[in-house]
C-alpha cells in the first residue's frame, strides 16, 4: 500500500513525485516510458513571460525545475530586461537531451520513490473515493491518493494532412481506457490540441540570413541561492529570421491540407501559441511572422524552427520551410505534427487540484486544461503537496493570487475553467507587481520551509540574503549626501543633477537614472554582492507602486476571508440569478471572493450571497 500514486512522469509527474518523496510519503511513480520523464516534445527551451516566474515559485517552493533548468541549459536571457520589474522574466534554452536526464536521474535516486514502467489503464474507486489503480497488464497497486498527469496522451491522436493516427507525442503510445472511467465518474471531458513545429539539420542552415540572439552576457540563474557559474562564453545563439510572401503563399494555397482547416482536428487549439496556419488566418494583414531558429542540444544536430507548428502534409512543410530566409537548403530532421488528446474540465476540482467527485484523486498538467511544461510543472507541485498535506490531515497549501503566478493558474483554472489550452500571461494576474520574477523567494519560501520541502541549509541561505537585503537598506538610509561641489561632480559624473537639500542615498535611488550600486560612489566601504543591489533597488525605487498593489490585494483578500460552506445548498439562497445559482452549484466556490470571479455570478449575486452567509453564520465549515 502507497501513499501516493502519481500516473505519468512528465512535467507535472516529476514535481508531483519528487514533493510527496520529499515530504516522507511512501510514493509510487507510474509511468509510460522511463526514458520519456520530464521530455520536452516541443520548444526546447523554460521560462519566458510569467512562465519563468512560476519556475522561480517552484524553486522558492523547493521544486525542481528550476535547478533542473539551470543544470542544463545552452542559454540563459532576461527577458525585458529594460523594461518594469513585473514583466522581467528568465528564459532557459534547455538542452533537450540532458534535461530529461537530469531530471530522471533525480527521480530514480530519490528516497522514499519508487518508479514502475507501465501504462494504467483504470481507477481504483469505490465509494466516490479513490483506492488506488490498475495497469494494462491487470496488476492493482493500492494507495491512500492518485495523482493523474497524463499531459497529451489520454486518448490522443496525432495529425499530419489528412492522416490521423491513435498515438502519443513522440511515437509513445497513446493513454486508453482512463478517458471513458471518468466520464462515467461524472468528469466533464473536453478535446484540446496542440502542435509542433519540423525541426532542421544545423549544417544545413545558412545561419548568415539570419540575426543572431545571443545569450545574456552575465549570469542568470532560476534557482534561489545555486549558483553553478557556467561559462557564460559557451552558450549556444538563437537565430531570428521570419516568414515571407512566398511562405504565406503556399501556406494559403494549401490551406485545406492541413489537418487544422481540413476538418480532421477535432480539438482546440491554443489562443495564445497558435500554429502558422492559425497566424495567417487569424493576423492575415500581417506581411510576416517572426520564427527563431533554436538549437536543440549541443549533442544533436536539430534545429527547432520556433513559431512554426503546423499540421501540414510533409511535401507541403518542406516548400514552407524552403521559403524562409536561411532555410533554402534546410533538410527536415523531424516533421511537424498536431495532436489532440481528452482533458477534464478543471471546475470539477478543489483549488488544492483534488477532485469534488472522487476523493483524493487529484489531476495535474495538461490533463486540466493547461499547456507549457512550467504551468504544468507548477501544478503538480501543488497538487503533490496537498495530497502529502491532506494523508497527515493537515492544513492545504493554497496560493492567493496576491501571492504567486501558480495561485493565479489554479484559481483560474478551478473557478472559470477554460475551453482552449490555458497559457499563464502577465495580463492574467492582476497583482503582477507583487508577483514579480525578482522576489519569488520572498513571497514563498517560508511556506516551502514550513511544508519541509527547502532544506535547513537553504533556508539559512535564504534568511542571510534577506538580512543582507535589510542592512544595505539600513546602510542607504545612513549615507546622507548635501549639495556639496564634491557631491555635485560625483552626481554629474551620473548624469543626475545636483541636490537642491540634505537627502540620503535611500531617497536618492528614487532617481530613474541613479542604480544602487552608485552608493560605493558615496560608501566605499559598501561589500555587498550585486544581486543585493538589484533586489534593493526595485524595492526602493518601485516601493510607492509595490505598496499601492499591496493595500490594493488586502482590499481584494477581505472577500478570501469570507468562507462559504462547501455543502451549502443554493437552492436556499433566495433571489439569486439562475445562471448565477448553476455556477455556484458546480463550482462550490471555498469563499466570497472566489465567488466573486466566477463567470455568470454578477456583483449583485455576490451581494445577496454575502447577506446570507451574515444571516446564516453559525453553519460550520469544512476545511477540505
Ligand atoms: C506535439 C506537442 C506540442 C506542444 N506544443 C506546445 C507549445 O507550443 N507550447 C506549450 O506551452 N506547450 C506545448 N506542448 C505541451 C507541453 O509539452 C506540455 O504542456 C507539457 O509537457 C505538459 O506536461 P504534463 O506533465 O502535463 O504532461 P506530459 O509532459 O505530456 O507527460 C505526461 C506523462 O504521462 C505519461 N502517461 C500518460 N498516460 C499514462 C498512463 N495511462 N499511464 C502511465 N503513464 C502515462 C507519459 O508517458 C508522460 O510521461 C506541446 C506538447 C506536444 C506533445
Amino acid at each position: 500500500m502507497y501513499d501516493i500514486i502519481i500516473v505519468g512522469g512528465g512535467h507535472a509527474g516529476s514535481e508531483a513525485a519528487l514533493a510527496t518523496a520529499r515530504m516522507n510519503k511512501n510514493t509510487l511513480l507510474i509511468t509510460g516510458d522511463i526514458n520519456y520523464i520530464a521530455s520536452m516534445p516541443c520548444n526546447p527551451s523554460i521560462g519566458g513571460p510569467a512562465k519563468g516566474i512560476v519556475v522561480r515559485e517552484i524553486d522558492a517552493l523547493g521544486g525542481e525545475m528550476g535547478i533542473n533548468a539551470d543544470e542544463t541549459q545552452i542559454q540563459m536571457r532576461l527577458l525585458n530586461h529594460s523594461k518594469g520589474p513585473a514583466v522581467r522574466a528568465l528564459r532557459s534554452q534547455s538542452d533537450k537531451k540532458l534535461y530529461p536526464e537530469r531530471m530522471k536521474n533525480i527521480i530514480l535516486s530519490q528516497k522514499n520513490l519508487t518508479v514502475v514502467e507501465a501504462y494504467v489503464k483504470s481507477l481504483v474507486v469505490d465509494n466516490n473515493r479513490i483506492h488506488g489503480v490498475q495497469t494494462q497488464d491487470g496488476k492493482i497497486y493500492a494507495s491512500k491518493a492518485v495523482i493523474l498527469t497524463t499531459g497529451t496522451f489520454l486518448n490522443s491522436k496525432v495529425m499530419i494532412g489528412s492522416n490521423k493516427t491513435s498515438q502519443g507525442p513522440e511515437n509513445q503510445k497513446p493513454s486508453l481506457g482512463l478517458s471513458p472511467q471518468l466520464e462515467r465518474l461524472g468528469f466533464t471531458l473536453s478535446r484540446l490540441k496542440t502542435g509542433t513545429p519540423p525541426r532542421v539539420k544545423r549544417e544545413t542552415v545558412d545561419f548568415g540570413k539570419t540575426q543572431i540572439q545571443p545569450g545574456d552576457s552575465v549570469h542568470r540563474y532560476f534557482s534561489y541561492y545555486n549558483k553553478n557559474n557556467y561559462d557564460i562564453d559557451a552558450q549556444h545563439p538563437c537565430y531570428l529570421t521570419y516568414t515571407t510572401e512566398e511562405t504565406h503563399r503556399i501556406i494559403n494555397n494549401n490551406l485545406d491540407k492541413s489537418s487544422m482547416y481540413s476538418g480532421v482536428v477535432e480539438g482546440v487549439g491554443p489562443r495564445y501559441c497558435p500554429s502558422i496556419e492559425d497566424k495567417l488566418v487569424r493576423f492575415n494583414d500581417k506581411p510576416r511572422h517572426q520564427i527563431f531558429l533554436e538549437p536543440e542540444s549541443q549533442f544533436t544536430e536539430d534545429i527547432y524552427i520556433q513559431g512554426f507548428s503546423t499540421s501540414m502534409p510533409h511535401e507541403v512543410q518542406e516548400a514552407m520551410v524552403a521559403s524562409i530566409p536561411g532555410l533554402e537548403q534546410a533538410q527536415i530532421t523531424k516533421y511537424a505534427y498536431a495532436i489532440e488528446y481528452d482533458a477534464i474540465d478543471a471546475r470539477m476540482l478543489w483549488p488544492t487540484l483534488e477532485s469534488k467527485i472522487v476523493e483524493s484523486l487529484y489531476f495535474a498538467g495538461q490533463i486540466n486544461g493547461t499547456s507549457g511544461y512550467e504551468e504544468a510543472a507548477g501544478q503538480g507541485l501543488l497538487a503533490g503537496i496537498n495530497a502529502a498535506l491532506k494523508t497527515d490531515k493537515k492544513q492545504p497549501l493554497i496560493l492567493h493570487r496576491d501571492e504567486a503566478y501558480i495561485g493565479v493558474l489554479i484559481d483560474d483554472l478551478v473557478t472559470k475553467g477554460t475551453i482552449d489550452p490555458y497559457r499563464l500571461l502577465t495580463s492574467r494576474a492582476e497583482h503582477r507587481l507583487l508577483l514579480r520574477d525578482d522576489n519569488a523567494d520572498t513571497r514563498l519560501m517560508e511556506k516551502g520551509h514550513a511544508i519541509g520541502l527547502i532544506s535547513k541549509e537553504r533556508y539559512r541561505k535564504y534568511t542571510d540574503f534577506h538580512k543582507q537585503m535589510h542592512d544595505l537598506k539600513m546602510r542607504f538610509k545612513n549615507i546622507e549626501l548635501s549639495p556639496t561641489p564634491k557631491v555635485t561632480d560625483v552626481l554629474k559624473t551620473l548624469n543626475s543633477t545636483s541636490l537642491k537639500d540634505r537627502v540620503t542615498f535611500y531617497d536618492l535611488i528614487r532617481r530613474p537614472e541613479i542604480k544602487a550600486i552608485y552608493a560605493k560612489h558615496f560608501d566605499s566601504t559598501l561589500d555587498f554582492p550585486n544581486e543585493i543591489f538589484e533586489r534593493v533597488e526595485i524595492d526602493i525605487k518601485y516601493e510607492g507602486y509595490i505598496n499601492k498593489a499591496r493595500k490594493h490585494a488586502e482590499k481584494l483578500r477581505q472577500q478570501e476571508k469570507i468562507t462559504i460552506p462547501e455543502d451549502l445548498n443554493y437552492e436556499d439562497v433566495p433571489n439569486l440569478a439562475n445562471e448565477a445559482r448553476e455556477k455556484l452549484k458546480l463550482i462550490k466556490p471555498l469563499t466570497l471572493g472566489q465567488a466573486n470571479r466566477i463567470s455568470g455570478v454578477n456583483p449583485s449575486d455576490v451581494s445577496i450571497l454575502s447577506i446570507y452567509l451574515k444571516s446564516n453564520k453559525n453553519q460550520n465549515r469544512v476545511i477540505r
